[in-house]
């Protein structure tokens, strides 16, 4: 009897006959003799609604109240899939993050998971019972509501598989796999049939938003492998894992974007110890996460940082950093909301010259100006205006022969 942990995505359960087709496919399993336990997403776009409703009600609502508020998406998904089940005469039970023992730290909005003690789900799955688990939520030692970030229902997945011992956890989703680039995009991208996971973690990071990247972090941390395919069809999906082959014939593996882009330069800074520290320092302390900094060359003692956040993050930011910029006598405070990345990513790249050239000759042929360009072993991201991002993909898609999703 093996033990499956399965994750059903909001599109999954998105309305009662969703909802049901997925409780049969979890009977399905179960009828085949394993124990199985399931973490869901809140049903279609209702996250989204409920925090629409929460900006409505508040200008700026606790975040607190906002996490309380959020797991009720998952909580109802997960109740009315127990329901289903238990209607189609199977033992089914729905557990609440915190039930089912998932700690997390009191960082509302992006808590991490600290610990899963897995008692409640294993006394339950011992009964005969298969465990529906709300996802993207946990509580702290306060017994706080808090969630994991948006697209967290997966990470739950992955840290209930790892500290259940599962051998695998399967990921269900509304596309059938992992393909070579966003398929909403890109019409002809394909699945790829595996992938490792530092490539994963890449693409996830960088903007593919089929897998939460902590997910795919606590799989490679705990050697779980990762499933990844569609509650639609049958199809086999992407597996996530760590002996993905080394070699591969083309060496970009997919293309990541992201709109959610937006630029700050400080504009002629005294290029002197201690202004780097005097800008992030703050912006660290007042919780806004920094993507790429880039800083120039110095001409007489002057320079320009530029560095990028979330939009959502922008006024914040600006918030912090204009009275800094003056008190360092910096010229000026620029920001630009319409931007978006573009990622090209493959191990196949290490160590072979020629893509970022390659990257930079396919967007310039299409007049596509790259603002910023920032690199890992295995990935060459180019910051660019958001306008242009799906020209962009499309095009690198074609450049890069990805179109087998080999
Ligand atoms: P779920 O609700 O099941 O968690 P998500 O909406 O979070 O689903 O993720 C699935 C979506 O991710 C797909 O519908 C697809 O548009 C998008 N996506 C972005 N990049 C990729 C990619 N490389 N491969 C597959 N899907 C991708
Ligand atoms: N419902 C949450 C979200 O929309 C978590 C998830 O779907 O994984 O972000
Ligand atoms: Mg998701």
């Amino acid at each position: 009897m093996a033990l499956i942990v399965q994750k059903y995505g909001g599109t999954s359960v998105a309305g009662a006959e969703r909802i049901k087709h997925v409780a049969r496919r979890i009977a399905a399993t179960e009828d085949k003799g394993n124990q199985v336990v399931v973490v869901v997403s809140a049903m279609g776009d209702s996250t989204d609604e409920l925090i629409k409703l929460a900006y409505q009600v508040a200008g700026e609502p606790s975040e607190r109240e906002l996490d309380l508020l959020l797991s009720t998406g998952e909580i109802v998904a997960s109740t009315l899939l127990a329901m289903a089940l238990r209607d189609m005469g199977y033992e089914a039970i729905s557990l609440s993050g915190a039930q089912a023992g998932i700690h997390t730290d009191s960082a509302h909005r992006r808590a991490r998971i600290l610990k899963v003690e897995t008692r409640r789900v294993i006394k339950e799955l011992e009964k005969g019972k298969i465990v529906i688990v709300a996802g993207f939520q946990g509580v702290t030692g306060e017994m706080d509501i808090t969630t994991l970030g948006r697209g967290g229902s997966d990470t739950t997945a992955v840290a209930l598989a790892a500290s259940l011992g599962a051998s695998l956890c399967q990921i269900y989703t509304d596309v059938d796999g992992v393909y070579t680039a966003d398929p909403r995009l890109v019409p002809e991208a394909g699945p790829l049939a595996e992938i490792g996971y530092e490539e994963m973690l890449e693409l996830a990071t960088y903007g593919a938003k089929v897998v939460h990247p902590r997910a795919v972090e606590l799989g490679e941390l705990y050697h779980i492998p990762i499933l990844v395919a569609s509650s639609f069809s049958d199809k086999p999906g992407t597996l996530i894992h760590g002996g993905a082959p080394m070699e591969v014939r083309n060496k970009v593996t997919g293309i990541a974007h992201d709109l959610d882009v937006a630029k700050i330069t400080v504009v002629g800074v005294p290029d002197r110890p201690g202004i780097a520290a005097a800008i992030f320092q703050p912006l660290a302390q007042a919780g806004v996460s920094i993507d790429t900094i880039v800083q120039n060359a110095s001409i007489e003692h002057i320079t320009d940082l530029t560095f990028t956040v979330a939009k959502g993050e922008l006024k914040e930011a600006m918030r912090v950093v204009e009275p800094i910029a003056r008190q360092i006598k910096a010229r000026e405070c620029l920001s630009d909301s319409r931007l978006g990345k573009v990622s090209i990513i493959g191990t196949g790249m290490q160590n072979t010259p020629g893509y970022a050239a390659r990257m930079f000759a396919v967007l310039s042929e299409r007049g596509i100006n790259i603002q910023l360009i920032t690199t890992s072993e295995i990935r060459i991201t180019c910051i660019i205006d958001e306008a242009k991002v799906e020209e962009a993909v499309r095009t690198l898609h074609r450049a890069f022969e990805l179109e087998s999703g080999e």
